[in-house]
């Protein structure tokens, strides 16, 4: 980063600065990870300079003859990753990709059926203050008091009487499986469109660490900077019956030209996640996942659910007498970085709930294992004892950068790089 570092030491200093905490920190926010050099050299290229509105073979400018050749490679790749007939990879991100699926699918005003935002799903499944449940008619299913989990009997009835035109299945804080399959068979009965939103979990899917909603569903969207460790972007699947309408809801529905430097990145990740290598990775992200939360449990953690099948786990610290938000506060001055959230009928405002979210992307991309969890575990449980003593904190620090220091993350520098 030399030319940054001349042009604009100012900007140079924080990205460094940046780099180094990713670095010497144990980062468990389950929708980050870290992504390849390569991803970065991709995202970073001369793919920057272009404008490319429309498809691979129908542009509205000259100049395409390399664009198309990367987009028709990187669908492709999104097809047989996936076992899909058709790809779109130009939605900026997995919000504007599930909006497009809603403008393609649904007049104004039909009904959304998705999991209710306080029970783990995402805002873009018809919650109130975005524009799902603004311009389209929410309703909600989510899990019971008892099991912490999702009941299919139950979202048959709801879906049985509010007649949803398209039901959506994924989440943000849901630490299960999702039925897949039961879920498409629901939509059949009642004549809904099924989306599967796989965003956390695309990695795992790919991974066969999950059960993959191809081919229960009728579009399956995924962000490409999750699990999946790409850039920041999303993929949209569908059948080729509905390609059409999903590839004009995005272009020229919703967006105009295509992010080419990402759409190459996240070429770069689907070859990359097509190896042995990374359906090792995904499995371990879920072996790590069940050790932190086994170790978390033999410590007295209350988890949702009573543990975690998938990457993520949400402990509600009501038990602990200690607030997510002062929790995860404690956790980053200890170099512990996760969030506080809410859990499902938290009695708490969303702003301050009772719980935090953790995930284990990341550290299993450094190549943490159980062991390494198992510290983990201690170390929360140290800063969760001893949430108002940041001398506690300050000595956790020490010890998570000199364990960190063993595990090189992908596509950092080197400690000694200049910050400044
Ligand atoms: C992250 C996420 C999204 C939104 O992705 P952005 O890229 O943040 O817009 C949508 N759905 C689910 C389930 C997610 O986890």
């Amino acid at each position: 980063m030399e030319a940054l570092r001349a042009t604009d030491p100012e900007i140079y200093g924080l990205v460094r600065r940046e780099e180094r905490y990713q670095r010497d920190s144990v980062r468990l926010i389950p929708s980050e990870n870290y992504v390849s050099q390569a991803v970065l050299d991709a995202s970073g290229s001369v793919l920057q300079n272009k404008y490319s509105e429309g498809y691979a073979g129908r542009r509205y400018y000259e100049g395409q003859r390399y664009i198309d050749k990367i987009e028709s490679l990187v669908c492709a790749r999104a097809c047989a990753l996936f076992s899909a007939e058709h790809a779109n990879v130009q939605p900026y991100s997995g919000s504007p990709a599930n909006l497009a699926v809603y403008c393609a699918l649904l007049q104004p005003g039909e009904t959304i059926m998705g999991m209710a935002l306080p029970h783990g799903g995402h805002l873009t499944h018809g919650w109130d203050v975005s524009a799902s449940g603004r311009f389209w008619h929410p309703v909600r299913y989510g899990v019971t008091r008892e099991t912490g989990r999702i009941d299919m009997d139950q979202v048959r009835e709801i879906a049985r009487q509010q007649r949803p035109r398209i039901i959506v299945a994924g989440a943000t804080a849901y630490p299960r499986q999702f039925d897949f399959s039961a879920f498409g068979e629901i939509a059949r009965e009642v004549g809904a469109y099924f989306l599967a939103d796989i965003s956390h979990i695309a990695g795992l899917v790919v991974a066969e660490a999950h059960p993959s909603p191809l081919p229960h569903a009728d579009v399956v969207m995924t962000t490409t900077h999750k699990t999946l460790r790409g850039p920041r972007g999303a993929i949209l699947l569908c059948r080729e019956t509905l390609a059409e309408s999903i590839d004009k809801a995005v272009f020229p529905g919703l967006q105009g030209g295509p992010h080419n430097q990402t759409t190459a990145a996240i070429g770069v990740a689907l070859r990359e996640a097509a190896t042995p290598e990374f359906h090792a990775y995904g499995r371990q992200i879920v072996s790590n996942a069940r050790a932190l939360a086994e170790e978390l449990l033999a410590r007295g953690f209350d988890l949702v659910s009573g543990g975690t099948d998938n990457h993520l786990i949400l402990i509600d610290l009501t038990g602990k007498g200690v607030i997510g938000k002062k929790a995860s506060k404690a956790l980053d001055r200890a170099g512990i970085v996760c969030n506080y959230n809410t859990v499902p009928f938290d009695p708490r405002k969303p702003f301050s709930p009772s719980g935090i979210r953790l995930g284990t992307p990341s550290v299993t991309s450094r190549g943490m294992r159980e062991p390494e969890m198992r510290r983990i575990a201690a170390w929360i449980d140290e800063v969760v004892a001893h949430v108002d003593d940041q001398e506690v904190h300050k000595r956790i620090a020490g010890e998570v950068r000199e364990m960190c220091r063993a595990f090189p993350a992908p596509g950092l520098g080197r400690e000694g790089d200049p910050v400044v």
